[in-house]
């Protein structure tokens, strides 16, 4: 097996980038953490520490979250103007894309994925992100409805007040602009705990967005690890609602927790074991194309990757050899390269993890068409790797891999790839390639999942709400549905003297 690419054989290219913050955010300034400790994180193409950042624990957020009651409770920023919201929301917006490729070089240093995924898509999209939430302020607001009786009955709808958020490592930016742009357009404050895998990012843009006129207190963020950082901020009393983006493990222990303390509102986006399915009328090439993409895209770690390829009996052995020789053609390299389009993953846990499944995959009976190991011999690489004839049964089909691994099932027709696609505990999203209209609405309306893709994939528009049906969430992201996530509903009963007027 052999890829097109060898850049890793080279010495990576050291990017030009500073580290300027790697401390914890609290009422606007970078502290220490109470404890003194720090953390190293890695550039995972080299495995080497980047920095060391200030490790949050339960004190940390302690701090932080009396900090965000505080500007809640006496800040500026509930009791401003949905105008002036609005406008210093946009002003974040305009300092992030100001600062677009600085931060793209700081995403790529940490996590790994190609600086023209991060500089060309991502930051734009994180941008457009807050962009849209900068417009709803002015136009969230509540009715009044003709209760019977003689009164005046308005319904409100006010911010929540402080919430938690605890995002994961395969998007940093783009999990934080999905969480803060709805919470801060309805004026809530906030505390998040970004990944121990990738928390640079997220402080040098918070900074930013001070610079931009963001009162202190109103983002607060704490580095630091799940167990100890992230379960403090989920069980803590005096955060009135927690939204979570992670594994369905994690998100099970987050609800508990919650619970636990104080009910506090729950919001989740979870795993998934997302279908592809390719119907027999499709055009091999565009399929095997857009299948390629919806699981190999940010190196498969995303929760929605189309991590079960189902193409239809008729083409399967075409599909098979072609997506094969797409996954050969695959460039794998040095993430800070022009035309590299897979770099390493996130860390060694996860690379293990990887490998892992293929043996799994290779074990169960399943055919490795190609990859299968690492790829070069320094950093997180993983070569681009297919199994074909793998069967539902098997542990790469049922569960999530989280990498570079395609697994390309047959099936013979569409109530059987309906049945197949829903027999999982997943129901994140679907990929549905056909040319075939009434095939596109049967299979839109019978897949229990949170996003269909109709003839594309990976759509992540602003106004698009995301999330997931069963074990993949509760909630919905982006779009105007996150906007209930961050606003509590008040109804005013008030009594008519004059009911007549
Ligand atoms: P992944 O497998 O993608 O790393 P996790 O669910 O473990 O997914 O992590 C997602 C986020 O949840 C990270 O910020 C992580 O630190 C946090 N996390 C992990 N375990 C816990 C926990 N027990 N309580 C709260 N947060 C946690």
């Amino acid at each position: 097996f052999g890829t097109a690419a060898t850049a890793v054989e080279e010495p990576p290219i050291r990017p030009d980038v500073k580290i300027d913050y790697n401390q914890i955010l609290i009422n606007g300034q970078f502290l220490d953490s109470a404890s003194g400790k720090t953390f190293p994180t890695y550039d995972p193409r080299t495995e080497e520490v980047i920095a060391h950042v200030a490790e949050g624990d339960a004190e940390d957020i302690d701090r932080a979250v009396a900090a965000a009651r505080q500007a809640f409770d006496n800040g500026p920023w509930r009791k401003m103007t949905a105008y002036e919201r609005s406008r210093i929301i946009n002003q974040c917006a305009d300092i992030v894309e100001k600062h677009n490729d600085e931060i793209a070089m700081l995403e790529t240093l940490d996590n790994g994925k190609t600086y023209e995924q991060a500089s060309k898509i991502e930051i734009p999209t994180v941008v457009r992100i807050l962009r849209y939430y900068a417009g709803w302020p002015d136009k969230i607001h509540g009715l009044v409805v003709p209760a019977d009786g003689p009164h005046h009955v308005q319904i409100m709808h006010e911010a929540i007040g402080v919430a938690g958020q605890i995002i994961p490592w395969n998007f940093p930016l783009l999990m934080l602009a999905w969480k803060v742009g709805p919470a801060l357009a309805c004026g809530n404050t906030i505390v998040m705990k970004t990944a121990e895998q990738t928390p640079l990012s997220a402080l040098y843009v918070a900074k930013l967005f001070h610079d931009a006129g963001l009162p202190p207190g109103v983002l607060n963020i704490v580095s630091g690890f799940g167990p100890t950082a992230g379960a403090a901020l989920a069980s803590h009393t005096d955060v009135d609602k927690v939204a979570f983006t992670g594994s369905t493990a994690t998100g099970k222990i987050i609800l508990e927790l919650a619970a636990k303390s104080n009910l506090k509102q729950v919001t989740l986006e979870l795993g998934g074991k997302s279908p592809f399915i390719v119907c027999e009328d499709a055009d091999v090439d565009e399929a095997v194309e857009l299948a390629h993409f919806a699981l190999f895209f940010n190196q498969g770690q995303c929760c929605c990757a189309g991590s079960r390829t189902f193409v239809h009996e008729s083409i399967y052995d075409e599909f098979v050899e072609k997506s094969k020789a797409r996954a050969l053609r695959r460039v794998v390299g040095d993430p800070f390269k022009t035309g590299v389009e897979q770099g390493p993953q996130i860390d060694d846990l996860q690379f293990k993890k990887i490998l892992g499944c293929i043996k799994s995959g290779v074990e169960s009976g399943a055919t490795l068409e190609t990859g299968g190991g690492r790829f070069g011999n320094k950093g997180f690489y993983v070569q681009p790797t297919i199994f074909s004839n793998v069967k539902d049964e098997m542990f790469i089909a049922k569960e999530e891999i989280f990498g570079p691994v395609q697994s390309i099932l047959k099936f013979k027709d569409i109530n059987e790839v309906i049945q197949r696609s829903n027999a999982s505990r997943y129901g994140l999203a679907a990929g549905v390639f056909t040319q075939n209209i009434d095939t596109a609405n049967t299979l839109s309306r019978s897949l229990r999942v949170g996003t269909v893709w109709v003839n594309c994939f990976d759509i992540f528009d602003a106004a698009i709400p995301f999330g997931g049906f069963k074990m993949s969430g509760q909630g919905r992201e982006k779009g105007i549905d996150s906007l209930k996530n961050y606003l509590q509903v008040k109804s005013v009963v008030t009594s008519l003297k004059n009911p007549a007027w």
